[in-house]
């Protein structure tokens, strides 16, 4: 078994040209590739959902995440060929390692999320002391599932970004015929129509920021207690990590104009955009 995992790893490492010194590159110090800790788990699932992924077949079969979406009932693009171009595309696009691992791990559902973690038994006693809704597999704050899905696409704060971003008149210039909802967040749906390259390339990775943060928010000890003006400024300042990240892969303006015209717009939108808005635990 252990043979198995580490063959499979190798695998895995090479096709995204990972290798130790790569790894340790990564920010935040230590090794946090999502994928190392998802082939450390001991579940069989996990496993198979890589086998599968890096199988050159894949191309031309139904993937099982797909198929479990749909049995589960949950939102999917109604063509199965839409999330099958949407794994392509991120892989073949020029983002970095740590990017690709997280929208792969999030479309094939094995991300560690709460009720993951939950699951295995790996919610930390800690997080009971802070309430004791914590330390279960549900949102603390829409009280549903805690799931990868919940998480990246349909919480508090994907929902609000999707409202603050629909809301921008820089928004509806650029895209008029892109009006954000969960589906496209979670899956990019609609993404392919978008004809300017750049544009394209950037606004994946403005969707693909969102869905990070939001994912790791639960995480957050005052997330419990998040007003609208705290939710802004966490968007803020992911887009800004994103808007320095950019800067420093290239310089050229045509690379990240759209990541800083959105996040501008943001910071002068945020009375607008915070003033009225409550927060509602009824989305679902
Ligand atoms: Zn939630």
């Amino acid at each position: 078994m252990k043979m198995k995992i580490n063959n499979l790893k190798k695998t895995v490492f090479s096709s995204l040209k990972i290798t130790h010194n790569s790894a340790k590159n990564i920010q935040r110090g230590e090794a946090t590739s999502l994928m190392i800790e998802g082939l450390l788990f001991k579940k069989g699932e996990i496993t198979r959902a890589h086998k599968e992924m890096i199988k050159e077949s894949y191309k031309d079969t139904t993937m099982k995440s797909y198929q479990t979406r749909i049995r589960d009932r949950a939102e999917v693009p109604r063509d199965p060929l839409e999330f099958q171009k949407a794994i392509t595309r991120i892989l073949r696009g020029q983002k970095n390692n740590e990017t690709k691992n997280f929208f792969l791990e999030q479309m094939l559902r094995i991300l560690p999320s709460k009720n993951k973690l939950f699951k295995m038994n790996l919610l930390g006693p800690r997080l009971s002391e802070i309430s004791h809704h914590a330390a279960t597999n549900s949102c603390i704050q829409c009280n549903v599932l805690s799931d990868s899905s919940h998480q990246v696409a349909y919480c508090i704060f994907p929902t609000y970004s999707i409202y603050a971003l629909n809301n921008l008149a820089i928004w509806k210039e650029k895209l008029p015929g892109l009006t954000l909802n969960p589906l496209n967040l979670e899956f990019h749906t609609d993404i392919f129509n978008i004809q300017d390259a750049s544009l394209k390339h950037q606004t994946d990775l403005i969707l693909l920021n969102i869905k990070k943060q939001g994912f790791d928010l639960w995480k957050d000890p005052l997330f419990y207690r998040l007003s609208p003006r705290r939710i802004h400024v966490i968007l803020l300042r992911s887009l800004k990590n994103l808007l320095e990240l950019t800067k420093g892969t290239s310089k050229s303006r045509r690379s990240f104009w759209w990541i800083e015209s959105i996040l501008e717009a943001l910071i002068q939108e945020e009375d607008a955009l915070t003033e009225f808005y409550r927060i509602k635990f009824d989305h679902l």
